[in-house]
């Protein structure tokens, strides 16, 4: 019998077949242009809302799914192995920054609406001088009255085009050093003077997803938007909350690696040189034999990762290794199984071309793999 993941109950198996109808009709057909503007299309979101893909993890009474991070890991899962760039995963992180944190007046004015793909939301901490030391965010907030005056920028913040909601790290304490005077708050950029977004930075992969600066300039936001009721929680907040980041990027990369193996495994079969298919040979089944295993480990740690999430019982240590440690895998499983297409493995046409420069942020965002390895050696 084959390995069955846990956690996939009934429900989740019908969400699953829901969700994948949904990309397949409507997400997978728009991905070439989607490259090509290098942003998804703004009823992409309102149609994933309708669909009830958005926020599967929110409480229904928020219009969010009802249910479990598992649901989630559906999205995620069925995202990655249609090869959709689409920031849903941004949408739940930042909403599930207002569960956690935010007022009842905050949840019920958002929640809803980012629900229905209406307002999609950020989350802008990285700065051109402060990614994995967040210590150095510089953009700050100023109370003035009833307002917090926003001034500074913002760098590399997936959703960045459409965002309608930006969760956003300040100092509103510039006089504190490090962390202490850091906090997040809401940004509703609609019609927002002294608000810019910047164009889409040019990546290496992941060319359908809007990745983009911010700025801002004397920016005015009213002081209800701070979030947890008092300044100076926003390091805390995002340590807290960077944990649930790091899993859903763990989730894709299993389903990456899984996805790279079950491609590589077709195009073998059907490509020959010297008079046979590429699996007769040796050096192909023991690359994807090996490559398989891989997969297969990376799946039944994700799995035990996203068991104990949903029964609240996952540490932080051990999602800081699930992140390092699937994604180093995901890269390693992806250029293996690039190499075993040979030239069209090079090729953007293909799907593992695209798969392999997609899959090299993974290492990088969420928290690099180097801070995982700090986190996980402060445990020893
Ligand atoms: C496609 C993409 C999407 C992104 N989306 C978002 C987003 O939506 N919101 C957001 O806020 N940010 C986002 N980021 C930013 C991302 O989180 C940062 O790039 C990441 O945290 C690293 O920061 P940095 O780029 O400034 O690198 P740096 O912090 O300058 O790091 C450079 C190198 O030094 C290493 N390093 C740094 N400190 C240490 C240390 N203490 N020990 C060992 N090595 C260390 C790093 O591991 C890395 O290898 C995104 C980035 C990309 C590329």
């Amino acid at each position: 019998m084959t390995y069955q993941s846990g956690w996939v109950t009934d429900d989740v198996r019908m969400f699953r077949t829901s969700v994948r109808q949904f990309i397949q009709k409507e997400l997978v057909p728009q991905q070439a242009r989607w490259r090509e503007q290098q942003r998804p299309d703004a009823e992409a979101w309102t149609a994933a809302g309708a669909a009830g893909m958005l926020l599967p993890d929110v409480p229904d009474t928020f219009g969010g799914g009802g249910g479990t991070f598992a649901h989630t890991a559906v999205v995620l899962e069925e995202l990655t192995q249609a090869g959709v760039h689409f920031g849903f995963s941004i949408q739940n992180i930042v909403a599930h920054y207002l569960l956690a944190y935010g007022s009842d007046a905050q949840k019920c004015r958002w929640l809803p609406r980012m629900a229905r793909g209406d307002l999609v939301g950020a989350i802008a901490m990285s700065e051109p001088a402060a990614g994995s030391d967040l210590q150095g965010i510089r953009a700050t907030a100023r109370r003035v009255g009833d307002c917090y005056v926003i001034n500074g920028s913002k760098t590399f913040i997936t959703n960045g085009w459409h965002a309608g909601l930006v969760c956003l790290a300040v100092k509103t304490d510039p006089a504190v050093a490090g962390w202490k005077g850091i906090s997040l708050i809401f940004v509703e950029t609609k019609d927002l003077p002294g608000y810019r977004v910047g164009g889409a930075l040019d990546k290496i992969g992941m060319h359908g997803q809007d990745t983009c600066e911010l700025f801002f300039d004397d920016v005015r936001v009213p002081a209800a938007n701070l979030l947890g009721g008092a300044e100076g929680k926003g390091f805390s907040q995002m340590m807290e909350r960077l944990p649930y980041e790091r899993l859903t990027v763990a989730v894709g990369a299993v389903a990456a690696a899984e996805h790279a193996v079950s491609i590589t495994t077709k195009y073998v079969k059907e490509r020959t040189a010297f008079g046979k298919p590429l699996l007769d040979l040796q050096n192909t089944r023991f690359t994807l034999a090996a490559c398989k295993t891989q997969a297969q480990i990376g799946r039944v740690f994700v799995d035990n990762c996203i068991e104990r999430f949903v029964a609240g019982q996952l540490d932080d240590v051990s999602t800081a290794m699930a992140k390092y440690w699937l994604t180093e895998c995901q890269c390693r499983v992806i250029d293996d199984c690039l190499q075993l297409h040979g030239g069209y493995g090079y090729m953007t046409e293909y799907p593992i071309a695209r798969m392999w420069a997609d899959s090299r942020v993974q290492r990088i965002y969420a928290g690099t793999n180097e801070i995982m390895k700090e986190l996980i050696a402060w445990s020893l």
